[in-house]
């Protein structure tokens, strides 16, 4: 006990000098290239970590570009010869586990190249790729439109969601964000400025676009547009019966534009992780808490309906369909009308909510699936019930909605499960104490296993595999192309090597 006030002493002194300790290889680039290379400890120990929280791999050094003619000399240089350094292109390093990440290599900060122009018939946006999504939607919405799809969370950026598949509640009716793209300018491993879509440069359209940023960097993106609805009714509902809430779902998403929902997902509460109630009334939350403790698992349905002033008798009845066909708990709904930007952007509040009890920036050994429906009972009775339930405590949020499959387009590098009409996605999103991480990825473990020893056919999603075979099984047919693309567009392996995928 004597020695504590030393301990304090050396630990603060050990936190402060801990930045300018992150030491990085060192790279030079020649004049001619005319870049800067940040290697300042701030700009290295930032780009050294994501989201994830769990890997720490140091850069020798950050670039911010200010035009995508600096990362095409970029690329030209490090491919000509002898491969000089690995590149990896960063958005806001929301990734999981070291994916946007280069050992000794240089990363690209794209954060430094944003903005969104509007096209004169408001049909679609040109968005620079290190743009937010959230600032995407500012300035669409300003202007009377919208992008279609959506992920949960805006701030991330349009580079990184399209460099895996870009997926949340609107999926099941416009698909995911890739499905949602007329066209690319993109600089391969190579250095070659290319424009492409689906008529021109196919190919490596096709392999960027949920490529794990494998064939090039995206500079530009062309997002689809629509009219921009003003506000969301946006509703709550629980049930305790698995098969009634996955019945009502699938039943939603097979619904109409009109008719139906213009968002859907879901989420459990489980009695052994923390309940937020906070949506419902204060009168219904400790009824809530009570019915979590005796079921064990509630499941809660939830969706939206967009509209304007003029579409709002269409809104009567979208709720006279929901409170009249749907099955959930009696009295166990609960809606919220909200504006369409802070619905999109409802996630920022959450994050806000926890950077304040400095419980964001903690590890996040998350585990993403894609489950077919055939099998999604399977799931929840050999994963949800006999893995998840039976843990002391788990942390954070686990969520489980269907989308529709024909909205994925299998030229794309995306990979989902095959086969079924209907993919449920699932998001079993936990946080870790530093010292948790490898029980909850023990865990990650085993819940994989278990789908493979049970023949459930799931597909991760934001995945990091380090083994080859894992990439080749995850490709699946896709791997012959998959790799062929690689050799075409960068084939000194520079581009996103934190994939540990070449
Ligand atoms: P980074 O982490 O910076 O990069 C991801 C990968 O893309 C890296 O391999 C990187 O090298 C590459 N890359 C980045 N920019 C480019 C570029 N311009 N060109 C080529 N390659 C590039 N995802 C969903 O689909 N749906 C969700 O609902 C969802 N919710 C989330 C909620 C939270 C709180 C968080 C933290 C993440 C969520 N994600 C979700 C995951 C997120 O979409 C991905 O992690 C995405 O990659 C993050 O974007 P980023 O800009 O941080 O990418």
């Amino acid at each position: 006990m004597a020695d504590l006030p030393l301990m304090i002493t050396l630990m603060t002194v050990l936190i402060y000098l801990l930045p300018s300790c992150i030491k990085s290889s060192e790279i030079i680039l020649p004049k001619s290239l005319n870049l800067t290379l940040l290697t300042d400890p701030s700009a290295i120990s930032a780009a050294s970590h994501d989201f994830g929280n769990i890997t720490t791999v140091i850069p020798g050094g950050v670039i911010c570009p200010s035009s995508p003619a600096e990362i095409s000399r970029l690329l030209s240089y490090a491919s000509n010869g002898e491969r000089k350094f690995q590149v990896a292109a960063r958005g806001q390093g929301h990734s999981l586990k070291g994916q946007a990440a280069v050992l000794n290599g240089v990363i690209v900060n794209m954060t430094c190249l944003a903005g969104v122009v509007i096209s004169d018939d408001m049909k679609y946006a040109d968005v620079a790729g290190g743009t937010l999504w959230v600032d995407v939607l500012k300035n669409t919405a300003e202007k009377g439109v919208s992008p279609v799809s959506w992920t949960d969370y805006l701030h991330v950026s349009i580079g990184g969601t399209l460099s895996n598949a870009g997926i949340g509640g609107e999926v099941f009716r416009n698909g995911p964000q890739i499905s949602n793209v007329l066209e690319l300018d993109v600089i391969t491993g190579k250095g070659e400025m290319l424009a492409c879509s689906s008529q021109l440069n196919s190919e490596l359209f096709y392999g960027v676009l949920g490529g794990l940023g494998q064939f090039g960097i995206i500079t530009r993106a062309r997002i689809v547009l629509n009219h921009a609805p003003k506000r969301a009714k946006w509703f709550r509902m629980l049930y305790s019966d698995f098969t009634a809430f996955t019945k009502d779902q699938e039943r939603l998403i097979s619904m109409a534009d009109d008719a139906g929902v213009d968002y859907l997902e879901g989420q459990l509460f489980m009695s052994n992780g923390v309940v937020d109630t906070s949506f419902f009334p204060q009168s219904n939350q400790s009824k809530i808490a009570d019915l979590v403790k005796s079921h064990g698992i509630i499941y809660v349905l939830e969706v939206a309906k967009f509209y304007d002033d003029p579409t709002l008798p269409i809104i009567g009845q979208v709720v006279d369909m929901l409170t009249r066909t749907l099955s959930y708990l009696p009295g166990f709904i609960s809606m919220h009308d909200v504006a369409y930007f802070d619905f999109l952007n409802r996630v920022k509040a959450e994050e806000d909510k926890l950077r304040s009890l400095g419980l964001w920036e903690v590890p996040h050994p998350w585990l993403n699936l894609y489950v077919p429906k055939s099998q999604i009972l399977d799931f929840h009775n050999g994963v949800v019930k006999d893995i998840l339930l039976k843990q002391n405590s788990t942390s954070g949020l686990t969520l489980l909605y269907p989308s529709n499959r024909n909205k994925w387009d299998n030229r794309m590098s995306a990979m989902v499960t095959d086969e079924e009409d209907v993919v449920y996605i699932i998001g079993i999103l936990q946080s870790a104490t530093p010292q948790n991480v490898p029980e909850v990825e023990s865990l990650n473990d085993s819940i994989i296993r278990v789908c493979k020893d049970s023949g459930i056919k799931i597909k991760q999603y934001l995945m990091h595999y380090t083994r080859k075979e894992d990439w080749v099984e995850h490709f699946g047919t896709k791997w012959s192309d998959f790799s062929k693309r690689k050799d075409l567009f960068d084939p000194k392996k520079l581009l996103s090597p934190g994939q540990d995928i070449f």
